[in-house]
Parts: structure tokens; C-alpha cells; sequence
């Protein structure tokens, strides 16, 4: 007997983006169910630190000027209605959230207050300390219990599943704890499953941010969009990955070199240590391999920030520097490195979230819609501005609950057969099967993520690339063989893990793709042998189609400018 579920939207993934998608899809009426692989406040949007933007024009503030700042941002890859419509109603979202139960931080005055964040020339950037995610993401996850919406949590999903007409007619899942499998039908599917960070190593994302959502929507039939555009963040720890917010240069905090000169004089004088993050990390790199560097690193340094500010707002990275590098930031300059931190690209997704495109502009899965870190707009282009993903997620979240709810009413129930979950079931039974071997699921993770930092971070090659391309090739060999040696049903992480990589391995395998076609350099995609941006043939974004059994397939769509010509970007 196959079990099974039914509902109008089922969201995957709860995070900020899932959650708030869950709560608008069950405004319009619709039955709404979540599915999580962890409990939703273990989601990464819990680790968000600095704050989410917002143009306020009550306060003399322009969404233009937001909206043109991350259109720059994104070395004008970003399409330029979508950024239009982040900008314009992110001042409304932050009053919903304010309104149900954020305790956002206050000004003298008594006002919502704002600090600065890169890339930006106003504080537009709210915050509740540096904690704002986590701060967003209970108030969410409260609101969805208030509604009474049903969350499978610790359940794992494996794939969507079509109906005859290939629309996404729901997933197919397992329960972590029991091993049990279940079809999940919906009339439509929203994918809010995160990013990939853990494909690189180190990365300052979750353990679990491993690309489930792409992978799974990608093997459905949707095109993935601009994969090479991957964030490196200015302030991680090396070696560790742990991320020291923005908020600190924010606040006011300097880079320093092993000279103790503010070397972001040289690269952006203007802005200097808030200019964006892929101009500051390549000027980190650059002084690290130019010798001005410390051990691999800069200097951070808050000392002159008093410690006032240091304590009440900048608390939990005071509290990581001490604990993770033994350092007491009001007293001490903490050394740090870019690191990886962020996927711009993602599942390609129109402003309503829909993974489908109009007939003959691209093509994708009816049904189907992301929004969140695992969608592409694209609003990011080829770098986000710091405290925009936030906004992203409440923004599109919203936004793709909303059309989803109102598309599930055109839509007769989904007909699947049953046979989809004994197809999952020999799956999985396959994998257990495998024979012993000496390899490890471990080591062949931990191989893939070194070869993506060393050949897909802050600069890039062809060879490098082409070298990464064919690791993940020999690793995907070896992922087809590799034993589990936990044969049980019961939270059987072994298995999970090796899933995960299953979905790593093909979000790297399009990330180098993405990255070996396009020959400019733009945003954080830079080559060392295409040096300049090229928007005569480049002013385009990627789109990867999944291919079984052969090599993915290519396809392009130009980036869609509304105001803002690109320029010459400096900061
Ligand atoms: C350390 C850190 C600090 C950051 N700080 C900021 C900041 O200050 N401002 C800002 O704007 N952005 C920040 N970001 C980025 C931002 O937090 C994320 O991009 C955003 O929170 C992603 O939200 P999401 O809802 O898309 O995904 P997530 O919060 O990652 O949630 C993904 C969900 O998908 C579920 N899922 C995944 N795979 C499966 C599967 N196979 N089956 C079932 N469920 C699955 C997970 O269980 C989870 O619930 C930061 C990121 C990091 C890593």
C-alpha cells in the first residue's frame, strides 16, 4: 500500500523563502502543505546575520536607487524588471514583518533603524543585530503555525514527479526517521530548497545547503540559469568557512593589510570596504598573492568601532571571533579570506515564480515554481549585493505563493500512478546494495569541494575549469559505485549524505559548464584569460538543460534592461 498525500501547493523547503511562500500560497485559499529535510528553524536562512534592504521613501530614500545599485551590483547581468520589482515592494514586506512580530532594531528617534551595506551608497539595510535571519525565520515559522499548515519535517524529497501532459504533479519522499516513502501529489510545486555553498570547500553555508532543489528540478526537466556566478564573501575564517558578517564593515569596520595600510584605497576609493563583495574579495586575493598578506589572510579590524557598538551590535560575531579564532575583536584585528558564500544562478524563475517560460522563449516544467536562494531570477546578476537575498526571499516568496495558489485553482488534480514511489524505493534499494568498496562518500565530497574552490573561486581559467569539469566526471564515476554502510531505514544519514552528493555533483558539473562558456570576466565570474566584461556577446544569461544520458544541453536568453544602460562600474 502506497501512501500518499494531496494538497493545492506543496512547498519544499522551509526556509524564509518556503515559509513565506507557504503562508501567501494558503491566503488565497489554497490547501498548502511544507516539506523540510530539517526542522524549518534549522534552515540556513537561520544563520542570515546582517540584515535584509529596503528603500524606504517615506524617508527620502529612492527604490531607484536601490534598484540601480543592484542592477550595478550584478555587473549588469541582472534583469532589470525583476530588480524594479524587488525594489518597489520591499518596503511593504518589511512592515509585514515588522507587522507580524520582527523586533527589528530601532534608532535614537524610535524609528526602524538602518545600517550600511556594500554596494550601496545609503543605509538602507534593516537588521535585528546581527541575528536577522534567525529573528525573520521564527516569526515565520510561528505565523505557519498559526495557520495550522501541515510541515513534514525531516523528510527528504528525491524527485518531482509528472503527469501525462508533463505537468509537475507533485514529489516523491522519504521520512528520515522511518525510512518510509510517500508520494506528495500537488497541483503545483514550489522548489525553496536554498543553494549549493557545501559544493565548495570551505563554505560559510550549512552542512545542508547542498543543492537538492536545483538538482531535482534540473533532472525535472527545468533549465538552470548562470551557474558560474558564484559569491565569494570578503570576511570568512579560513580553513573554517565561518562567516563574519557584513554588518562589520557595515558599522564601519577596515581591511588591513599585513603593512596595515587600508589597501581598499587602491581598488575602490570611493567606497573602499563597502564597495561589492566580488570587487573587495578579488582585492583581498590580489594583496594575499601579491604577498601582503598574512598566513592567507587581511586584517578585519572594529578596535576603533568603540566596544559599545562591537557588543550591541556586531554580539555573535564578537562571540565567534573568540570562540572559533580566540580573539577578542575590540582588541585585536581578526584575520580573514573570501569564501564562498553564495549562488546567484539557480533554477531559471519568471517574476511569479513559474520554472515554465512562454511558448518558444524557453522551455521548463509546467507546475513548477522556486523562489529563494535555489531560484534565478535573475535579480543578482553576477554578484548580490549584501542584505538583497534576504529580500529575495520574502519578496519572491511571496510572490511565487500567491500565483502558485492562484494556478492551483485552473488545475484538475494530478494524475500519478503509484509506481513513481516503487521506482524511488529500488532506487534507493539499488544504492544500498552497492558492494564494499574502499572509497567513502566523505572523501569523495570533500575531493569535489577542493576542486571547486581551487578552480572555480575567486579567479578563474579555462584550464583550471576544463580541469574541475574532469574531476567531476571521475568523481561521478565513483559515485556510482560507492558504498553505504548503513544498510537500516532508520535516520540513515549515510544515505542521505550520499544523496546529497548525488545532487552536489551535478550542481558542479553545471557550475564549471557555465563557467568554460562564458569567456569575459562580469561580477564575480572572473577569468584570468578574458579579463574585460564583453557586453557585446555577453550580455546574456546561460541556461543549462539536463540531457539524460548524454552532455547537458545550452541554451541563451539576453538580460532584459528596463532603465539602467550598463557602464563602466567602479566604486
Ligand atoms: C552565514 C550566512 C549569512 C547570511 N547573511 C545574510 C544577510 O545578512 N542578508 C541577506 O540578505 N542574506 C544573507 N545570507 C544569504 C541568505 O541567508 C540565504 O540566501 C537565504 O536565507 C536562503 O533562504 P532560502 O529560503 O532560499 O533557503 P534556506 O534557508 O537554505 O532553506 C532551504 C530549505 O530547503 C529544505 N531542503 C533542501 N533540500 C531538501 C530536500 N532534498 N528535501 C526536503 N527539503 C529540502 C531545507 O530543509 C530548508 O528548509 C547569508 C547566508 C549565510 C550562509
Amino acid at each position: 500500500m502506497v501512501t500518499s498525500y494531496e494538497f493545492d501547493v506543496l512547498v519544499m523547503g522551509a526556509g524564509l523563502a518556503g515559509l513565506r511562500a507557504a503562508l501567501a500560497a494558503h491566503q488565497t485559499g489554497a490547501t498548502v502543505a511544507v516539506i523540510t529535510k530539517v526542522h524549518p528553524v534549522r534552515s540556513h536562512s537561520n544563520a542570515a546575520q546582517g540584515g535584509i534592504n529596503a528603500a524606504r521613501t517615506d524617508r527620502g530614500d529612492k527604490w531607484e536607487e536601490h534598484a540601480f545599485e543592484t542592477a550595478k551590483g550584478s555587473d549588469y547581468l541582472a534583469d532589470q524588471d525583476a530588480v524594479e520589482i524587488l525594489a518597489q515592494e520591499a518596503g511593504q514586506d518589511i512592515l509585514s514583518l515588522e507587522h507580524m512580530g520582527v523586533i527589528f532594531n530601532r534608532n535614537e528617534d524610535g524609528r526602524l533603524g538602518t545600517r550600511r551595506f556594500g554596494g550601496q551608497k545609503r543605509a538602507r539595510t534593516f537588521f535585528v543585530s546581527d541575528f536577522t535571519g534567525q529573528a525573520l525565520l521564527h516569526v515565520l515559522y510561528e505565523q505557519v503555525m498559526k495557520a495550522g499548515l501541515p510541515v513534514f519535517e525531516e523528510w527528504f524529497v528525491l524527485s518531482l514527479v509528472k503527469d501525462e501532459h508533463g505537468h509537475c504533479g507533485g514529489v516523491v519522499a522519504f521520512e528520515i526517521r522511518s525510512g518510509r516513502m510517500a508520494l506528495f501529489k500537488a497541483k503545483a510545486v514550489i522548489i525553496a530548497a536554498g543553494g549549493l555553498g557545501r559544493v565548495f570547500e570551505p563554505s560559510t553555508n550549512a552542512l545542508i545547503c547542498t543543492g537538492d532543489g536545483m538538482a531535482i528540478a534540473y533532472r525535472g526537466g527545468a533549465p538552470l540559469m548562470d551557474m558560474e556566478m558564484v559569491q565569494y564573501h570578503p570576511t570568512t575564517l579560513r580553513g573554517k568557512g565561518l562567516l563574519l558578517s557584513e554588518a562589520a564593515r557595515g558599522e564601519g569596520a577596515h581591511l588591513l593589510n599585513a603593512e596595515g595600510e587600508r589597501f581598499m584605497e587602491q581598488y575602490a576609493p570611493n567606497m573602499m570596504e563597502l564597495a561589492s563583495r566580488d570587487v573587495v574579495s578579488r582585492a583581498e586575493q590580489i594583496e594575499i598573492n601579491e604577498g601582503r598578506g598574512i598566513n592567507g589572510c587581511v586584517l578585519l579590524d572594529c578596535r576603533h568601532l568603540g566596544k559599545k557598538v562591537i557588543r550591541e551590535r556586531l554580539s555573535q560575531i564578537l562571540e565567534e571571533a573568540k570562540s572559533f579564532a580566540n580573539i577578542d575583536l575590540t582588541e585585536e584585528p581578526i584575520p580573514v579570506c573570501p569564501g564562498m558564500h553564495y549562488i546567484m544562478g539557480g533554477v531559471k524563475t519568471d517574476v511569479e515564480g513559474r520554472c515554465w517560460g512562454p511558448a518558444g522563449a524557453w522551455q521548463g516544467v509546467p507546475g513548477l515554481f522556486a523562489a529563494g536562494e535555489v531560484a534565478c531570477l535573475s535579480l543578482h546578476g553576477g554578484n548580490r549585493l549584501g542584505a538583497n537575498s534576504l529580500l529575495d526571499t520574502v519578496v519572491f516568496g511571496r510572490r511565487a505563493g500567491r500565483y502558485a495558489g492562484e494556478y492551483a485553482k485552473t488545475r484538475p488534480h494530478p494524475r500519478i500512478s503509484d509506481g513513481v514511489v516503487k521506482d524511488g524505493e529500488n532506487g534507493l534499494k539499488r544504492v544500498l546494495a552497492r558492494p564494499e568498496t574502499d572509497d567513502t562518500v566523505a572523501r569523495i565530497r570533500h575531493e569535489m569541494g577542493r576542486a571547486m574552490t581551487e578552480n572555480l573561486g575567486v579567479f578563474r581559467d579555462r584550464e583550471g575549469m576544463a580541469h574541475a569539469q574532469q574531476t567531476i566526471a571521475g568523481l561521478r564515476e565513483r559515485w556510482n559505485r560507492v558504498a553505504i554502510r548503513d544498510k537500516g531505514q532508520v535516520f540513515n544519514t549515510g544515505l542521505v549524505r550520499a544523496l546529497e552528493l548525488d545532487f552536489m555533483l551535478d550542481c558542479a558539473e553545471t557550475i564549471a559548464l557555465g563557467g568554460l562558456t562564458r569567456t569575459e570576466s562580469r561580477g564575480a565570474h572572473f577569468r584570468t584569460d578574458c579579463l574585460d566584461r564583453d557586453d557585446e556577446h555577453w550580455l546574456k544569461h546561460i541556461l543549462i538543460y539536463h540531457h539524460p544520458g548524454g552532455p547537458p544541453h545550452l541554451d541563451f536568453l539576453s538580460v532584459r534592461i528596463t532603465q539602467w544602460e550598463p557602464q563602466v562600474r567602479v566604486y
